[in-house]
């Protein structure tokens, strides 16, 4: 009997306890359920905290006027490259500026490589004493010692002015591979260069009259 007794005084006292466990527990949650409803808001607070974001666009806006200021800046550096280096700022750089420079047909033949028609030009013929220059950059590129009569009605040379002047690379257009040649400074084509020249070099460079100015020799 003292056995059942203990037995239920033990049955007495954990149904209390679990009563009261019970109780914490159901306060527990309500506290649980209370905070996780407060964390809602916060949770709701964090889209305010993205629309801080939304609202860090409308500073973007206040960047036009910003932006606004860019440009004027920009135009800063252009002014300084057409002041400070004059010399630099001579070349033309897109061939907009190249069209604005150049006549129609130094044009055509210097940036686009076209051709002028044989016995047109100005300088095939021309036996006199000087130098010709690139007609895009003023580079002496040729000598008039140099010149020889190849009877194509092209001004023809055995060899540049000086090593470098002239640039070449292989040309496949018209269905021919040729050695095209260009000026080494400006880029500007001058015509091709051939391996059937005369002596000393065997070379015949044949250049369009057009992509060549020619100054006399004042010592003559
Ligand atoms: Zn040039």
């Amino acid at each position: 009997m003292k056995l059942l007794l203990v037995g239920l005084a033990l049955a007495a006292t954990l149904a209390v306890l679990s009563a009261c466990s019970g109780e914490s527990s159901g306060k527990s949650k309500g506290n649980g359920t209370a905070t996780e409803a407060k964390r809602e808001p916060v949770a709701e607070k964090d889209p305010v905290e993205k629309k801080g974001p939304v609202a860090t666009t409308e500073p973007v806006a206040e960047k036009d006027p910003v932006a606004k200021n860019d440009p004027v800046p920009k135009k800063e550096p252009v002014a300084e490259k057409e002041g400070s280096s004059p010399a630099a700022a001579a070349l033309p750089k897109t061939l907009a500026e190249w069209k604005a420079k150049l006549t129609k047909e130094q044009y055509d033949v210097l940036r686009l490589k076209g051709t002028e028609r044989a016995f047109t030009g100005a300088h095939w013929n021309n036996h006199d004493a000087g130098i010709y220059r690139c007609a895009g950059c003023d580079e002496t590129v040729f000598n008039s010692t140099d010149k020889f009569d190849s009877g194509t009605g092209w001004p023809s040379f055995t060899r540049p002015a000086k090593d470098g002047v002239i640039a070449s690379e292989e040309d496949q257009s018209h269905g021919m591979v040729r050695s095209e040649v260009h000026c080494a400074r400006c880029g500007g084509h001058m015509g091709h260069v051939f391996t059937d020249g005369p002596k000393p070099t065997g070379l015949r460079y044949c250049i369009n009259s057009v992509s060549l100015k020619f100054e006399k020799s004042q010592k003559e």
